[in-house]
């Protein structure tokens, strides 16, 4: 029998991150020694003080099932953490915790979007918010950057992407792969567009708040009074606490937003795990400086990679403020034969670099970029150096 698959499913592209290292894994099984800095995971342990409250957690007989929108006390530390970190107050009813950020981002992209809806995406973007638009039958609209602009996207630029369908706008600050921040002015800039349009809901994905250089503050849209009350603030405990695989993630959203993602969730996953919500609990209550150490560690990585990667001819790199990745651009390698391998495109310089150096990669295209390509530096400093010194030498 022919594909019997839906439409849904077909429209969809595998997430080329995970596609990547799983093309490594195979080299790997074959015999090859790949340095992998394709995936967006830190390379730490989750700390001692959370995994020991997961412990406490099993013994303290947390089985059953947790309120689909998340225990109460978890409830009660995102909103001290919003109050805290962000300066937002957010009330019980506006707060959902969900499996990971990614389900956060894909119930709100459920629960706005209807067929044909537009979502505004500055590029380059994380890479699964256009498959989750499409999954919502939505329409991702890019808006291009380069690193001239230090990949974010300008007031007029945004004025220009918005049409009667706009009804939402994605992005994430620190930006998952270019590491750029969004400051507080260049938010309300946005704002001050956005205001025209009050159809338009925001999602501000700031998962990587945390990881954060301290040249650029961290802010959120939902500071501002007349962006509140459409904004939903997305965050997670993947990426600055080592915690991916615990799979937890929340948002802070308009009430009826909230509840209709409560409503979802409660069709489809029954809400969270147990035992990674108690550990959360703990992870969002103690101060954010006992995970310091980690964003110091690669503060240190990040210069490193710079240094090195600068030293490399046609590299262009920015200068990421937060988050774990460089996005050098590539061009320069754009039409050239090396080792026999015609160049054409960030994916052609991506695979050339796992094949003839060894090291995985993400090709800017999954991004909405393809001038560039992402590499984490979530990876020990001896890998680094080795690394691009391969890269170096593939070149
Ligand atoms: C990793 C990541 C997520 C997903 O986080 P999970 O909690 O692991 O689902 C969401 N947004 C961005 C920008 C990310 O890099």
């Amino acid at each position: 029998m022919s594909n019997q698959l839906s439409d849904r499913i077909n429209s969809v592209t595998p997430s080329a991150t995970l596609e990547m290292a799983a093309k490594a894994r195979q080299l790997r099984a074959e015999g090859k020694d790949i340095i992998g800095l394709s995936l967006g995971e830190p390379d730490f342990n989750t700390p001692d003080y959370i995994k020991n409250a997961a412990i406490q957690a099993v013994n303290d007989d947390y089985n059953a099932y947790t309120p689909v929108d998340g225990y109460v006390e978890l409830k009660n530390a995102i909103i001290t953490k919003f109050k805290r970190d962000n300066g937002l107050q957010y009330a019980a009813p506006q707060i959902v915790v969900s499996t990971g950020a990614k389900q956060s981002l894909y119930n709100v992209a459920q629960v706005v979007l209807n067929k044909g809806d537009e979502v505004i995406l500055p590029c380059p973007y994380w890479v699964s918010y256009s498959d989750i638009v499409k999954l919502a039958d939505g329409v991702p609209i890019e808006v291009p950057s380069s690193i001239e602009s230090d990949f974010k996207m300008t007031p007029q630029q945004l004025e220009a992407a918005i049409t009667p369908k706009t009804k939402m706008l994605w992005y994430s600050s620190p930006c998952n792969p270019s590491g750029s921040i969004y400051s507080k002015e260049e938010l309300r800039a946005l704002a001050d567009v956005l205001k025209k349009h009050p159809q338009i809901i925001i999602v501000s994905d700031e998962i990587y708040e945390h990881i954060n250089y301290g040249v650029t503050a961290h802010a959120s849209m939902a500071e501002f009074p007349d962006m509140y009350d459409r904004t939903v603030t997305v965050n997670g405990v993947a990426k600055a606490f080592a915690m991916t695989g615990w799979r937890i993630g929340y948002i802070g959203a308009p009430a009826y937003i909230a509840r209709a993602c409560n409503k979802l969730q409660g069709q489809v996953t029954s809400g969270a795990n147990c035992i990674a919500q108690r550990a959360v609990i703990t992870a969002l209550t103690e101060s954010p400086t006992r995970i310091q150490y980690m964003v110091d560690e690669f503060k240190v990585r990040r210069k490193l990679i710079l240094e090195l990667l600068n030293n490399i001819d046609g590299f262009t790199c920015n200068e990421p403020e937060g988050a774990f990745y460089v996005f050098p651009d590539v061009t320069a390698y754009f039409g050239k034969t090396l080792n026999g391998t015609k160049i054409d495109n960030a994916s052609d310089f991506a695979m050339y670099l796992l094949e003839n150096a060894n090291v995985a990669t993400v090709t800017g295209d999954a991004f909405g970029n393809g001038n560039c390509i992402r590499i984490s530096y979530a990876a020990s400093e001896k890998e680094i150096r080795e690394a691009v010194a391969r890269i170096k030498a593939a070149l």
